[in-house]
């Protein structure tokens, strides 16, 4: 394992990373949040702002290929690209579901007609996507889902509902899988849609979340038509194609590095006082933030292990389930050390007068929770990694 970027990487990231400096918004710092917790629709605006001008540079979809109006960059170049955006704290962009997983999908499963007409407007945000897979008794277990679709001439008619559908209050699109044969097995009768959110019968009610913010939401479909022409991969197949979209979205949750957020965590000690001290003074402290530290270093090597698995041509190995897993416990378990620290200040929520670090640190805790559910939970992680990593029986 080689621990070096090639000159060709480092050269990106010196072309990127001088981009950045020179065109940061002021307001950046603290805006590096995931899409479903954006909130009001001036922040929208704010990170639809920022996502425009990284587009207009060439910055957005660095790892889709040219033909599709990305970069092309090599793997290397992509893990330097997520490195120089985390070290910057630079604002999240938006349109993440369809960048990350609706595109790369279509890419694999869509017609001709459906990549012309609809992965152009992806990178550029000009139409934002969402995911319809989880229904209210379907959502580990997603192929129990009951939405369905009957074909009446050139239409499918959808009929149900979605739930946990994050940004589909402001999506133009949705990937929405549905049942088109209810009496095949579960896995069988499922077929892969793409729905205009705005056809008749559509209506879209948001989940409030524990910060306020509305970015979920439960979304009923009433005969709602879908053009045949929109259905991917071929009908009844759809779980083939909802599995591409899937190992799609476990890869882009796997690989966070948490060693910025570690070094936030020991700056908050710092700033705290515990027992008429620093926190920092305190070895109890330091000692976990050092934990926090090695486990942080751990599942960046082994990050990095895969990474050069896949730069030697070897499909990708355990790594990408257990970091899926691993990354969102540990930034979960860092967050709630900064709830210990912080104390009675921790109930002080963001931006409160008298909040530590406006208030940071409680909406960090809160959307780590998020994380470690969305995209497959912990426990169904642990499932996988049992049996089809270490080959335990079926639970
Ligand atoms: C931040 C966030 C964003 C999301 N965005 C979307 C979205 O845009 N579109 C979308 O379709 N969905 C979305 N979801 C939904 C997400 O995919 C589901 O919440 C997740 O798959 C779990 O399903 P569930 O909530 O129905 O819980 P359930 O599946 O009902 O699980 C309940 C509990 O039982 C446990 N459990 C279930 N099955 C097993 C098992 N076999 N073994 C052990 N334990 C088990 C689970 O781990 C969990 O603790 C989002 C969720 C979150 C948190």
């Amino acid at each position: 394992m080689d621990f070096n970027y090639s000159e060709e990487a480092e050269a990106f990231r010196r072309d990127f990373r001088q981009w950045l400096e020179a065109n940061m918004p002021a307001r950046a710092a603290s805006e590096r949040r995931p899409e479903f917790m954006l909130g009001d629709s001036s922040d929208w605006d704010f990170h639809l702002e920022w996502h425009k001008k990284m587009y207009a540079a060439g910055w957005v979809g660095v790892s889709w290929p040219r033909e599709y109006g990305g970069r092309g960059a090599t793997l290397e170049q992509q893990v330097v690209y997520a490195e120089e955006l985390a070290s910057c704290g630079a604002p999240s962009l938006v349109n993440g579901i369809g960048i990350g997983l609706v595109g790369p999908t279509l890419m694999q499963w869509g017609t001709e007609e459906q990549k012309q007409r609809y992965i152009p407007k992806i990178l550029s945000a000009d139409e934002i996507w969402c995911q319809g897979y989880s229904e209210p008794n379907a959502g580990s277990d997603v192929a129990s889902l009951q939405t369905r679709a009957v074909e009446e001439g050139d239409d499918f008619i959808v009929n149900g509902q979605k739930v946990w559908t994050s940004g589909a209050h402001r999506a133009d699109w949705c990937i929405l899988l549905t049942r088109t044969d209810p009496d095949a097995p579960k896995h069988k009768g499922i077929s892969y849609l793409l729905t205009d959110m705005r056809s008749p019968g559509i209506t879209v009610r948001p989940l409030v979340q524990i910060t306020g913010e509305r970015g979920f939401n439960e979304v009923f479909f009433e005969d709602v038509r879908v053009p045949k022409r929109n259905l991917v991969g071929p009908k009844n197949q759809g779980w083939q194609v909802a599995v591409t979209t899937l190992m799609f979205e476990r890869t882009g949750m796997a690989g966070r590095d948490l060693s910025g957020q570690v070094a936030e965590l020991a700056a908050l000690a710092k700033l705290l006082n515990r027992r008429d001290d620093s926190a920092w003074s305190d070895s109890y402290v330091r000692q976990t933030i050092g934990a926090f530290a090695c486990e942080a270093a751990a599942l960046r090597y082994s990050n990095l292990r895969q990474l050069t698995r896949r730069l030697k041509g070897l499909p990708p190995g355990p790594e990408g389930s257990t970091s899926k897993l691993a990354t969102s416990e540990l930034n979960l378990r860092i967050t709630k050390f900064a709830m210990e620290l912080l104390g009675a200040y921790a109930q002080l929520e963001s931006n409160a007068r008298f909040a530590p670090e406006t208030g940071k640190w409680l909406y960090k805790m809160i959307a780590a929770r998020a994380l470690t559910i969305a995209g497959g939970t912990s426990e169904i992680q642990h499932n996988i990694v049992g049996e089809r990593v270490l080959g335990l029986p079926k639970g």
